[in-house]
């Protein structure tokens, strides 16, 4: 179905839970969020029902993700419920990794078609600052579990943030010797507190991917190394969705660049968000939310159906540069 500008609509984002087992800096505030009580959050019967709904505007592939997917109980039920569905094509998940090596086998058998892992460096000093509570080899080994499962393609996502100075180079490096994606995504400006000394995002922090990719550039020629060179359709991972695509030249995987901010990807917009306690969200960057709960909680599957044709008219055009939204990422689902 198309929203109210012309674009067709066909992707959910489901957030499974805002609990999360890191405080990334960029997501969530040191304390942590005031958690939702258990009564807000949807049931697991609930996410099923109005996914079926979902699939009635033409909603065709669906992304789990949160706060952390994997520490919602019942997710990997929930994962083949989805997979089950008729109308649905593709169960994706972004997730921190830290509990894959014990379902990634699991979550592959129950359907889950692709999986995103976050992680922002190779240095474990940094990966701990940046998730604040987190230790690198447990990412590391949701990679390695990812990619034992059978998941093609793993895609890493990495958000850039300037003051960080993360290792860029190193980082895509990643990609050449195992079918990895890497994909560096522009810090955006979600939630009131997000930024390591308290102070909040700030423009400056931001790497536009053009930057980015000439900083890697220079550094790969200054190694010796061939710089990367863009992909064609043909070969860029499935699901590539808004990223640029590149490769080493020989590599097994490619690097990708996410500009939410520097080259935004309004008009192709094509997704809608259901935070945790099921409020449609008709853009990333906008407050508006329209209460899915209560009209499947008061008036059932039509009312609920109702609540997406709102979602839809209510999609703005673009994001319109907006700093700042009432809940964090880790609240809204990234
Ligand atoms: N916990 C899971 C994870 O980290 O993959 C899923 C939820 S997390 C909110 C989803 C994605 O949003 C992650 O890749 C994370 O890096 C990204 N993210 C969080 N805050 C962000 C920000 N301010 N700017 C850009 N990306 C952000
Ligand atoms: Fe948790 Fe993901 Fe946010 Fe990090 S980015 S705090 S792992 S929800």
């Amino acid at each position: 179905m198309r929203d109210g500008h012309g674009r067709v609509i066909d992707y959910l984002r489901i957030s499974l839970t805002d609990r999360c087992n890191f405080r990334c800096i960029y997501c969530m505030p040191e304390s942590g969020v005031q958690q939702m009580g258990h009564d807000e959050i949807l049931r697991i019967e609930e996410i099923e029902a109005i996914a079926r709904v979902a699939t009635g505007i033409g909603i065709r592939s669906v992304r789990l993700t949160g706060g952390e997917p994997l520490v919602r109980k019942g997710v990997v039920d929930l994962v083949a419920a989805l997979n089950d569905m008729p109308g649905i094509v593709n169960v994706s998940m972004t997730t921190n990794g830290v509990l894959l090596p014990e379902m990634a086998s699991d979550l592959k058998a129950a359907g889950l078609s692709r999986v995103n892992i976050s992680l922002d460096t190779l240095d474990a000093d940094q990966f701990a600052d940046i998730t604040r509570v987190g230790k690198i080899e447990s990412t590391l080994k949701g990679i390695e579990a990812a990619l034992e499962a059978g998941f093609n393609p793993v895609k890493i996502n990495a958000v850039t943030v300037r003051r960080l100075n993360q290792d860029y180079l190193e980082f895509a490096k990643l990609s050449i010797d195992r079918p990895l994606h890497v994909r560096f995504i522009e810090y955006m400006p979600v939630g009131e507190s997000t930024g390591s000394d308290g102070s909040g995002w700030d423009r400056t922090d931001v790497i536009p991917s053009e930057e980015l990719l000439e900083i890697i550039n220079d550094r790969a020629i200054a190694e010796g190394m061939p710089a990367l060179e863009p992909l064609d359709g043909e070969h860029k991972p499935l699901g590539w969705g808004p990223a640029r695509y590149f490769e080493f030249p020989g590599a097994l995987g490619t690097v990708g660049f996410i500009s939410p901010l520097s080259r935004h990807f309004c008009s192709e917009c094509n997704r809608l968000r259901l935070t945790a306690d099921g409020k449609l969200r008709p853009c990333l960057f906008s407050d508006r939310e329209i209460d899915v709960r209560a009209a499947l909680r008061e008036g059932g599957e039509e009312a609920v159906h109702n609540a997406f044709l709102e979602a839809l008219n209510l999609k703005p055009d673009e994001h319109h540069d907006k700093v700042g939204t009432e809940r964090n990422m880790s609240q809204i689902g990234g």
